[in-house]
């Protein structure tokens, strides 16, 4: 579709409102060059689309802040797991951060090569797990307790393959964040406490086919305050010192994941002075030594490149309240509900007369945007100013590119949605949308 010259306005990076030639009733929201009303029209609603440009684009801001230090980005499979999202990350030149058996195997799927950038986390690990993780040779395994260093040196004796570890270190510092994604305090099931490392360290280097080879933290997600991270870094670079004391050969730090978005109206110029701040943060605590960094971020790439499109069914007035019912519901994007997170929402099409992101001042309606699941919790946003939307209008849920479809879930029997890349003006199905048959496939 041609698009006219004008002024990208609305939501850089990934998504902004064009004039093309097709839409002469007003600015229609692209994703780099592909109109939103075009691509729901041939995919359907609801519907991921996820722009490719984006992501290179957040990897390369990642990898120019931390240029001045040895550091390998572990990108977070879970934040959004899609095959070819994988792929474009590692032919980026990405390493990858798993926390299950399902996860390595999208993983080498993706990209073989890529195993021996794979850090594999999670408190759970199982012996089929550790065996698959050992024989794709990975980079190292971060234990998260006694139990599971004493599994491990059995799987990897019983393999003959030498394991790399780290302990995952509880640091005791608390990040500003939702109490279920907060996961650096000792009250936490995450990580070993700190004041107990070295002991496990030296039991760890007593087992034959163990390595210690780092340490590593992960204080929760959606951190948007850069201290805690400096704190725990100062931590963990600390207990360094003792295990090299010790003795050990310790290389690797693993600062984990976590750097938030602000989901209030990102752009590029937001994203940019966020990781740069964290960047230098991390290095501060890090200059004075040889150790080689390793990064986890899921959110903080992904998120801002994706976007849920939905349609609206239903608006209606219960008492004083406004419900807009659209077609996407909880089972597509659970973060609202889970988090009471919020995400910004916007119209496709953006009627002549109305400017940039603020939707114009004479029809705007205060509403609750809510999905059609059987669940008082299924909602989008509460108490919403948006421009009246009426029944069959196109909507996008912005920043979704993360913790969308990966938490995403067959719950009353719907389907998961199609999942979109698009490049330029070059747009690839990822995922088709899920059909009753595959629904019901493994049932008996
Ligand atoms: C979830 C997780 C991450 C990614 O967190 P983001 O907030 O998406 O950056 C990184 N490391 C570990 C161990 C995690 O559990």
């Amino acid at each position: 579709m041609k698009t006219t010259q004008s002024k990208p306005v609305g939501r850089p990076p990934a998504f902004s409102y064009l004039k093309t030639s097709r839409s002469p009733e007003g600015r229609v929201l692209h994703c780099d060059q592909a109109s939103l009303t075009a691509l729901a029209e041939k995919y359907g609603t609801p519907l991921y689309v996820y722009s490719a440009s984006t992501i290179r684009a957040r990897y390369a801001e990642f990898e120019s802040a931390f240029a001045r230090h040895p550091h390998t980005i572990c990108y977070s499979v879970k934040a959004n797991s899609n095959l070819s999202i994988l792929k474009l990350l590692a032919s980026l030149g990405s390493g990858f951060d798993v926390v299950s058996g399902g996860e390595l195997e999208r993983v080498l799927r993706a990209s073989k090569k890529s195993a021996k950038k794979v850090v594999f986390s999670g408190v759970g690990k199982t012996a089929e797990e550790m065996d698959a993780a050992i024989r794709a040779g990975i980079l190292m395994f971060n234990l998260e307790s006694e139990e599971e260093l004493h599994l491990l040196a059995e799987r990897a004796s019983r393999l003959r393959k030498t394991a790399r570890i780290a302990f995952r270190v509880n640091p005791d510092v608390k990040a500003e964040t939702h109490p279920y994604i907060s996961t650096g305090l000792r009250e936490h099931k995450f990580g070993v406490p700190i004041e107990r490392a070295r002991e496990l360290y030296a039991l760890a280097a007593e087992q034959d086919y163990l390595e210690p080879a780092g340490v590593s933290v992960h204080i929760g997600s959606q951190i948007t305050d850069i201290a805690p991270f400096g704190e725990t870094m100062q931590r963990v670079v600390a207990l360094v010192r003792q295990l090299l004391a010790d003795g050990l050969n310790i290389g690797y730090v693993d600062a984990g994941g976590g750097l938030g978005i602000t989901y209030h109206g990102n752009s590029n110029a937001t994203l940019r002075k966020s990781v740069r701040a964290y960047a230098a943060t991390l290095i501060e605590q890090l200059r004075d030594t040889d150790l080689h960094l390793l990064l986890e971020p899921g959110r903080s790439i992904i998120a801002p490149a994706g976007a849920l499109l939905t349609r609206a069914l239903y608006s209606k007035m219960n008492g004083n309240k406004r419900f807009l019912i659209v077609d996407a519901a909880m089972n597509d994007l659970i973060r609202p509900s889970l988090y009471h997170a919020y995400h910004e929402i916007v119209p496709v099409v953006q009627a002549s007369g109305r400017k940039g992101a603020s939707h114009g001042s004479s029809e705007l309606a205060v509403l609750d945007v809510v999905g059609p699941v059987c669940e008082s919790g299924d909602f989008f946003a509460h108490d919403r100013t948006l421009p009246n939307v009426a029944p069959g209008d196109l909507l996008a849920i912005l920043d979704a590119g993360a913790y969308g479809m990966s938490l995403a879930s067959n719950y009353n029997t719907r389907p998961r949605s199609t999942e979109l890349l698009v490049d330029g003006t070059r747009v690839r199905q990822i995922r088709r949308r899920e059909t009753f048959a595959d629904l019901i496939r493994s049932e008996i």
